[in-house]
């Protein structure tokens, strides 16, 4: 955006630059560009960060025993104690005139830093006499600048602030904007589409989110915001998905009964009725002219191998080349081995590609893979990318490169393993010509409904819930210090026994040097002590590949007993043999991924230990760390981990390559994203290019916003 003073005044109204708008002026104007606001516009839909709710706002004296209640006052004391057992308790003891209240919060004392004597403060709860004093446990609190008024009967607006702007000016300015150009902005959607949707106008959505009158009507304009960027998205997603069934090319390959059947025979075991059902919906997929584009998600050791191989092999039968990457080395070495394992007696011919390859190797395999002489190839994302010479779309570690500009003769499946952080950019290259391979996609990462539903919204998805059969039980112990000499003694009754184990470090810094420093000395610290006589060996990432192959080799082989390593390495490593594992620093790692951790150890016939030593200082970490014990079920502590710490790093819309979300919220809002994901599927299945000119705004909108992030401009 250009600095305002650039921008002359125009006649349309919602574009009126904001020093222009009553009550602002040059100055206020300046500190609004900092928060990005420029424009009427944006600060109309500059949506309050949360509101403080006064209408239950009481005098001290006023206070019921256990009715909520919102009471103001001043910081008089902090005070941060230990109650023995580990666990903290804070207290504050807020002054209102001459009477007082106490607010307590256990084990998070953490919040100690915030609160400052002499502070304004609001603090809401429920009320409890104790002694002769009030007291809220865990209440929620606000501060409050001196001048801050807190009219009592309202629900007052909390808007985002900047240095020089105070709250109470901040709600001048809205209140300002609100009366004067709520009543300026047009509806995206046509009336009846209100009415069946149930969705408020927005000239009465936006004074209500702004002001609201009660409760109520703050849900209900909340609702219809959240509601309509939720459709947007889906609305795009669904063309998206429209436009690549509809434009795009592949092979067919289907399967029939004699395939089938020389299929399963390779396989040592039973397909369970999930694996059955997924490679079903694959099968149905990749036999149609259209390219598949399918997630196929599951928990470590859930079997999704085997519904890979399937697929790959359907791709061979039918004489074509199927194309299997992995996000590591040694991911991609253990599928060759376990593909060559079953395929012993078959003709299939398969390939290696990954970076410590010589360069006369790797010329050998791309002879090959160009002659036809390779009916499966495995590698690294980071190899593919490398050999491709004409990208077809921008991809950081994607998949189109597997196509590879030709050098695969004749490419009918690309399968991409151990993958949750692709963007949907990466996905599939809409703008490429010509014939596609399919794609399927596997995740390892018990992936939460609503994402699957948003951010993975343009894949079908098969789902792999419950694991194989005769899979044993992994106990898993939360342990403190001094449980520890007695842990490591079961711990080497198992080695003893012929188990193996692993030990994890968790990642203080995220340099490869600090982490091969502290896995080192976890490893000394072990071998001289609690595993004296043992065979213990590191991985980290500061190995080379080849390095971290011959650690595993050994490992795998039995010839090292203990590995010890940090969590970023080899999540989808199978050594069934390994049994047990230790995991320091519980607190620091998150539910997803300290279940990625234990399906390390659950994969064999004997039954799995681990052991998580931890110190949890916030109630989230303890709440993870109980959690986790009680429940092996990833999909379920996904959703957990999901509603503790929101989408983070992995599920955030922008690691997927989408704008932010700005309202809605996916483990929030989980209905509403049902609501507007079947509404858009329908609209679209009827209207796909939405010309009927009622939708004109909302097509607009779909393509401003998701346009380029989803390639929906250049076709059709
Ligand atoms: P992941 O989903 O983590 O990739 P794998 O495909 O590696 O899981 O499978 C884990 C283990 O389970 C492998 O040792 C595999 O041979 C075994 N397995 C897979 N499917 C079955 C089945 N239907 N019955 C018995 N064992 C199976
Ligand atoms: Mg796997």
């Amino acid at each position: 955006m250009p600095p305002m003073n650039s921008v002359p005044p125009t006649t349309e109204p919602l574009l009126t630059p904001a020093q222009f708008l009553k009550g602002v002026g040059p100055v206020k104007a300046e500190l609004l560009a900092k928060l990005e606001l420029y424009y009427a516009r944006d600060l109309l839909f500059n949506f309050p960060r949360t509101y403080q709710d006064m209408s239950e706002l009481r005098t001290i004296d006023q206070l019921e025993e256990g009715k909520l209640a919102s009471v103001t006052g001043v910081i008089e004391e902090v005070d941060l104690r230990n109650t023995g057992t580990g666990r903290s308790l804070l207290g504050l003891l807020v002054k209102q005139g001459a009477s007082y209240l106490r607010g307590l919060w256990f084990n998070q004392p953490y919040l100690r830093s915030k609160f400052q004597v002499g502070r304004r403060i609001l603090l809401s709860g429920e009320p409890k006499m104790q002694g002769v004093r009030w007291e809220m446990v865990h209440p929620k609190f606000e501060f409050l600048a001196d001048d801050d008024d807190v009219p009592a009967g309202r629900i007052l607006p909390v808007y985002s602030l900047t240095e020089g702007l105070n709250q109470t000016q901040m709600r001048r300015i809205m209140q300002s904007i609100v009366e004067s150009h709520a009543q300026l902005v047009d509806d995206v959607f046509p009336d009846d589409f209100l009415d069946a949707h149930n969705l408020w106008p927005i000239r009465a959505a936006l004074p209500q989110i702004h002001q609201p009158r009660d409760q109520d009507s703050l849900e209900q304009a909340r609702r219809r915001f959240i509601y309509q960027e939720l459709f947007v998205l889906q609305l795009a997603l669904a063309i998206r998905k429209w436009k690549l069934t509809h434009h795009r090319r592949a092979p067919p390959l289907p399967t029939s009964a004699r395939i089938d059947a020389r299929i399963t025979r390779l396989f040592p075991f039973e397909l369970t009725s999930e694996q059955r059902t997924a490679i079903d919906q694959i099968a149905a997929d990749m036999g149609r002219e259209v390219p598949m584009n399918r997630l196929l998600q599951g928990d470590v050791g859930s079997g999704k191998t085997v519904v890979a191989m399937y697929a790959m092999l359907l791709a061979v039968a039918h004489g074509k080349q199927a194309a299997l990457m992995a996000p590591t080395e040694v991911l991609a070495r253990q599928h060759v081995q376990t593909l060559s394992t079953a395929l012993k007696a078959s003709q299939v011919r398969i390939g290696l590609l990954v970076g410590s390859l010589t360069a006369a190797e790797r010329k050998q395999t791309l002879d090959a893979l160009a002659a036809g002489e390779l009916d499966i190839l495995v590698g690294t994302h980071a190899v593919t990318h490398a050999l491709n010479q004409s990208v077809p779309v921008a991809t950081s570690d994607g998949l189109s490169e597997a196509l590879a500009g030709g050098r695969f003769a004749k490419l009918g499946l690309v399968v991409i393993d151990e993958q949750h952080k692709f963007g949907v950019n990466q996905r599939a290259a809409l703008k490429r010509a010509g014939i596609d391979p399919h794609y399927l996609v596997m995740t390892a990462t018990p992936i939460p409904r609503t994402v699957t539903m948003t951010l993975f919204g343009d894949l079908d998805v098969s789902t792999l819930r419950s694991p194989p059969p005769g899979r044993q039980k992994t106990h898993t112990y939360l342990a403190e210090d001094g449980q520890r000499a007695r842990w490591w003694n079961f711990f080497k009754q198992k080695l003893t026994e012929g188990r193996q184990g692993f030990v994890i470090v968790p990642l203080v810094e995220e340099t490869e040097a600090v982490e091969a420093a502290s896995v080192q000395q976890t490893l000394d610290v072990l071998q001289r002590g609690e595993l004296l006589g043992y065979r213990l060996a590191s991985l980290h990432g500061r190995m080379t590949p080849i390095e971290k192959e011959s650690a595993m080799e050994s490992f795998r082989r039995g010839r090292t007993q203990v590995l010890v390593s940090t969590s970023v390495v080899e999540v989808g490593v199978d050594v069934p043999n390994a049994t047990l594992m230790t995991i320091e620093g519980g607190e620091r790692f998150g539910l997803a991924q300290l279940h990625q951790l234990r399906g390390r150890i659950s994969r064999g016939s004997h039954a799995g230990y681990l052991c998580v030593f931890a110190n949890p200082s916030t109630d989230d970490a303890q709440r993870r760390l109980d959690a986790f014990t009680k429940s092996t079920d990833g999909f379920e502590l996904a959703e957990l981990d999901f509603q503790l710490r929101g989408p983070g790093d992995l599920f955030g819309t922008r690691q997927h390559g989408l704008p932010p979300l700005r309202i809605a919220d996916l483990a929030r809002d989980v209905i509403i994203v049902e609501e507007a994901r079947s509404d858009a599927q329908t609209l679209i299945a009827a209207d796909p290019d939405l010309t009927n000119p009622t939708y004109a705004k909302l097509k607009r909108m779909v393509l401003v916003r998701y346009g380029e992030a989803l390639e929906l401009g250049d076709v059709g």
